[in-house]
């Protein structure tokens, strides 16, 4: 099957927009957030409309659906991502499962000099909660080094912070540069030597097929939003056995047993951690998102996006000034051109870029120790999804020439 991206865009209406100065809108920022197909949108809409009912807690005909429903959503999700409902954590996105590691299992099992390996790549949501821990509790933080001749990390550094450690968080594919890391060699390797593997696949799961048991990695962050589903809802996914090792960090409604005076008994599994009412238009969403994925090849997907990454960096790259950072289109990238003007600024080229209609992020992506191994304090970011075109790459490229040639 070939990707119809005519067909793709109808489901997204928000793609027919047109800006308050009638152009028509190019959104290249899709590493931030994704656009939400009409199913999505339909799905929260209905259960607004139809059966808006708080879950798990009457025992009314709109609080079974709506505990149907959301329970359906888990269910759907865990599936796409290859795991069992009972692994499954729902969060607000991937922020909010990050720190559920570092609060509750990190907190409980590691203590002061216990060592934590990052890399330079990681977005603030895997670096900042790790700085707390090393606040509350000691830990040691290592950072592995990019290697910014290849924007990969270095391996060589990676295995040398590897000593001692009890803990590995690496994002999947990196935000800025678009870089897919070789994370089965780095869940194997941190295995071997005992060590737990946190992977944030915030911007991996909108680009590839994440089967959680396959990959054996103890937990794994993934955000609803950026893969077509509604923004305040994400999951982390955690192996049984680091799943009996956590202890809830939000305590309240929902998540307990029996409440006394004297003291709380909280419920088994999933159910510890997901406290008070649940986001339950947003799981939804979320399953509808996941839903509507599934009709794709997720190969296919990506070659589309590469394409367009590949073609646009190739042709920027012959606009004088213009610098990429990372290397769009090889095999193990996913669609993010970081890019910037020798002479114009990235925040006046944003804004020109909007006057055009084109939709691109400004600023350090959350990653700053990135910004800094890169020697820069912030990037433009062209970011490709499913539903982009050649004929929008091709626009983009022609405007940012005008734009130079105006400008610089
Ligand atoms: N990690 C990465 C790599 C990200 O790109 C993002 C979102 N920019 C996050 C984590 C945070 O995700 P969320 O918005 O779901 O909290």
């Amino acid at each position: 099957m070939t990707l119809d991206i005519d067909m793709i865009r109808a489901d997204f209406p928000i793609l027919e927009r047109r800006l308050p100065n009638g152009k028509r809108l190019v959104y290249f920022d899709n590493a931030a957030t994704s656009q939400k197909p009409q199913c999505v949108i339909d799905a929260m809409s209905e259960y607004y409309e139809q059966y808006n009912s708080n879950a798990h807690r009457a025992n009314h005909t709109l609080a079974d659906e709506a505990t149907t429903a959301l329970e359906g959503a888990r269910d759907k999700i865990s599936s796409y991502f290859g795991t069992s409902p009972e692994q499954m954590i729902y969060t607000s996105g991937a922020t909010e499962a990050i720190n559920l590691v570092a609060y509750g299992w990190a907190r409980e099992n590691l203590s002061e000099g216990d060592v934590v390996v990052l890399t330079e790549m990681e977005h603030h949501a895997d670096i900042v909660p790790w700085q707390q821990m090393s606040v509350d509790i000691g830990i040691e933080v290592r950072y592995v080094p990019i290697d910014i001749e290849s924007y990969t990390l270095d391996m060589d550094a990676f295995e040398v912070a590897l000593n001692g450690a009890s803990l590995v968080c690496v994002v999947h594919t990196s935000n800025v540069l678009g870089v897919r890391n070789p994370i089965e060699e780095i869940i194997e390797k941190s295995q071997a030597v005992g060590a737990r593997v946190l992977i944030d696949c915030a911007q991996g799961a909108p680009h590839e097929r994440i089967n959680f048991d396959s990959l054996k990695a103890d937990f794994v962050a993934i955000s609803a939003h950026k893969m077509a589903g509604p923004t305040g809802i994400g999951c982390i996914l955690v192996k049984r056995d680091a799943m009996e090792e956590m202890v809830p960090f939000m305590t309240g409604g929902s998540m307990i047993k029996r409440v006394t005076t004297k003291g709380s008994t909280f419920q088994e599994g999933h159910a510890m951690f997901e406290t008070g009412t649940p986001r339950i238009a947003e799981a939804i969403g979320w399953g509808a998102a996941v839903g509507w994925l599934e009709q794709f090849d997720m190969e296919e997907v990506h070659e589309h996006i590469n394409d367009i990454a590949s073609w646009t960096a190739s042709q920027m790259r012959q606009i004088p000034g213009i610098q990429i950072y990372g290397d769009p289109g090889r095999d193990d990238s996913s669609g993010a051109v970081s890019f910037l003007h020798e002479t114009i600024q990235s925040q006046d080229l944003a804004l020109l870029l909007d006057e055009g209609g084109f939709a691109v992020r400004t600023g350090h992506h959350c990653a700053q120790p990135l910004m800094d191994a890169l020697g820069v304090p912030s990037t433009n970011r062209a970011s490709f999804w499913i539903y982009n075109t050649m004929d929008e790459a091709e626009s983009f490229v022609h405007y940012l020439q005008e734009i130079v040639d105006r400008f610089a």
